[in-house]
Parts: C-alpha cells; structure tokens; sequence
C-alpha cells in the first residue's frame, strides 16, 4: 500500500515537530531525536513526486531518481513542511546538491536551514580522523541548538540511541522473519518505507505490530520450500511491480544488502555518551556501502557473508541509473559471486520505470529460470 507521505509530514508539523529534511543515506538519527528534531530521511519519494519540473530546471536528466526527487520535494511539496535540511558528503551528486537546493528555496521564498557535515573519507586505520570528526559532531550540535532553539542533553542524547538500537532491531527481526518465510518481501519493504516517514515512536509500532502479527506457522517453510533464496542489493528496493514479480517467479527474497534497508539497521554501535565517540563507531564501523568509500575493502566479505548465511542461489543486483557509485562496484562483485558459482542479475531501475517494469519482469522469470536449471 502507498503511504500519504505528505498526510503524514503535515500531520507532525500540526503536532507541533520540528522536521530535518536528511540526505544522504545514514544521517545521525540519534543525535537529532535528542535535540527534538525529527529527522526524515529524503529517500523513497517515488510514487509521491509525480514530475520533476522543479528539479529539471537546476538538474540535468542523467542525475539519478533519488536526488531528483528529493530535489522536487523539497522544492514543491516540502516547502513548507521541512524546517531544515541536514547532509552530508557521499556521492559527486549530493555533493552538488546543497548549494542548488539552497537557492531554489530561496527563490520559493522560503530559505531552509541547510546544515552540513563533513566525513572524511579515509581509512581509520591509515588515518586518524577522530580529532577532526568530533570538531565536526561538536559543531554540529552547536548548529542544531542555535538555529532551533534546541539543547544538548548527555541523557537525552543516551535515551536517543537505546530507542534507535532498539528500533534496528526491531528491523532486523522483521527481516528474519522475511529469511524464515513467515513474511514477504513486499510487506516488510512496505512497512521499512513507512518507517522512513514517521517518528520512532511510531516506527516501534509499525514494526512491533508487523513482528506481532506474524506468530504461528511460516506462509513457506524454509526448509521445505523450493523456490531458489535470492539477496537483493542496490541503494533502494525495487519497485513493488518487480518485487511482485521476483516473489512470484519462483525465488524468494532471503536477504537484502539495500541502502535503505539492510545496511541502514546492521550497524549498531556501542551505547556511548560522547556523541563524538558514538558516531566515530557508528560511520567508520558501518556496514559496507559504496558511499561510504572507507568500507569498500570490507564490501566483498560482507556480501559473501550474507550469501552464506541466507544460502541464497543468487544476488539481484538492482541499479539505480546514473549511481556510478554502486555500478563501479558492480563488474568485480559479479565476478566473485560467479567464481563461488552464484548466480547472478543486473537490473536497472530509471526515473521513469514507476509503471513501466515489463522488461524487469521478463529477465527476473528467466533469471529463476536458470536458477531453476542449476539444481
Ligand atoms: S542513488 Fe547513487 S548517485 Fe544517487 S544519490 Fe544515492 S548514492 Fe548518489
């Protein structure tokens, strides 16, 4: 089911939330429920932004769906709704980002906080980075108290991240429950995207009551079913056509190393009162992504990992167009998967492939096919 983004921002803005527009993909959530912010994650907003006119007057159209959508948003719907924006360096495409947003809101009359932070992208081991990274968390929090009135608390900001781990692994859990059989793929990738769009009290819920409702016997049974286990891997999930059609060409989808998804809620760090500390751990310890460049030694193992532990047949790589971040990656990880004889799919999803996912459905049939062909 889609969810009424937009219901749902106006609805925290009616109950009197302050709301930080966040891009990219793991911005320090813990550190903004401790201020009285909530943070939003700007990713997810196909199937909300209809067009993209506002953002094709500042971007070119080989720029990837998540950075023109967010752009559209917060240039048309978010106007109004956000009280500022948080990012901070990943992609050559965000990286450009900022500046064109900023002054598109002030042309629409409203100019947005636009608060940045700078990781640095080198390995912890060849360089010591935890001077320069607290001076940046240190200025951050400063940031945050005078541009909204907010103040730090060493016990808020603990309660924070118990509730954040907390909500990870109420994230996990539901994912298990996917690799178990007693979900699919489709309703937990429905309930994640809720997440992304409400409070993490209201996340506890969704997940609590997904989790809950699931009591009693597998819909399959792992051991039993067999249909070929498939890990998904890109920067979101893909579309819920295609999701449809990978569930029911007889594979299953036993893990994700998605963006959104998996590798947003693996990482749990230590529970720490210096938030300098905690996301030194949090950003230099994360799961693999290729946004973070300093975990590019660690991305192999990691899928390697997820493909033993799930038993999967094969890996769907699903591409989002234009992300030269993940499809530098694509041609050596394929290569290692063959070699271990995995199988693998390269799918491709582009802005406009909302309702237009037929050729999708076409190779992830043939795909299972062959799958199908290797018992
Ligand atoms: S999809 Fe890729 S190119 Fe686009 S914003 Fe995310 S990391 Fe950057």
């Amino acid at each position: 089911m889609q969810i009424d983004i937009n219901k749902k921002l106006k609805q925290l803005k009616t109950d009197g939330r302050k709301i930080i527009g966040c891009f990219p993909l793991y911005p320090p959530l813990e550190l903004f429920y401790a201020m009285d912010l909530v943070p939003v994650v700007l990713w997810g907003l196909r199937g909300t932004i209809t067009d993209t006119v506002e953002s094709d007057r500042h971007l070119q159209n080989y720029t990837c769906s998540v950075a023109r959508h967010l752009t559209e948003f917060v240039l048309s719907d978010g106007n109004g709704i956000l009280d500022g924006l948080f990012m901070y360096n990943a992609c050559d495409t965000l990286r450009n980002l900022p500046e064109i947003i900023e002054k598109g809101s002030e042309k629409n009359g409203q100019a947005l906080p636009l608060i940045k932070v700078h990781i640095p992208m080198v390995l912890p081991a060849q360089t010591d980075v935890a001077a320069y990274f607290k001076n940046e968390i240190n200025h951050l929090i400063k940031e945050l108290e005078d541009r909204f009135d907010v103040s730090f608390s060493t016990d808020k900001f603990v309660e924070a991240v118990k509730i954040i781990s907390h909500v990870r692994n109420l994230m996990a859990q539901a994912e298990n429950r996917v690799t178990q059989g007693h979900l699919s793929f489709l309703n937990f990738s429905a309930a994640m995207h809720e997440c992304w769009f409400s409070t993490v009290e209201e996340q506890i819920q969704i997940l609590e009551s997904l989790i809950g409702k699931l009591s009693g016997e597998p819909v399959y049974s792992a051991d039993k079913d067999n249909r070929h286990g498939v890990i998904l891997s890109g920067i979101l999930p893909p579309p819920s056509s295609v999701i449809n059609s990978i569930e029911s060409s007889g594979l299953r989808v036993v893990g994700n190393d998605i963006a959104s998804l998996g590798r947003s809620y693996a990482s749990m760090p230590e529970i720490r009162e210096d938030p300098a500390a905690y996301f030194l751990d949090f950003y230099y310890q994360h799961f693999p992504c290729p946004t973070l460049l300093y975990t590019g030694d660690r991305r192999t193992t990691s899928l390697f990992h997820l493909v033993e532990k799930t038993g999967a047949a094969g890996v769907i790589f699903v591409g989002e167009k234009f992300c030269e971040y993940e499809y530098f990656e694509f041609p050596y990880l394929v290569q290692q998967l063959k070699d271990q004889g995995i199988k693998t799919l390269e799918i491709e999803i582009a802005i406009e492939d909302d309702a237009q996912t037929s050729a999708h459905n076409a190779r992830i049939s043939a795909f299972a096919e062959l799958l199908k062909s290797n018992v």
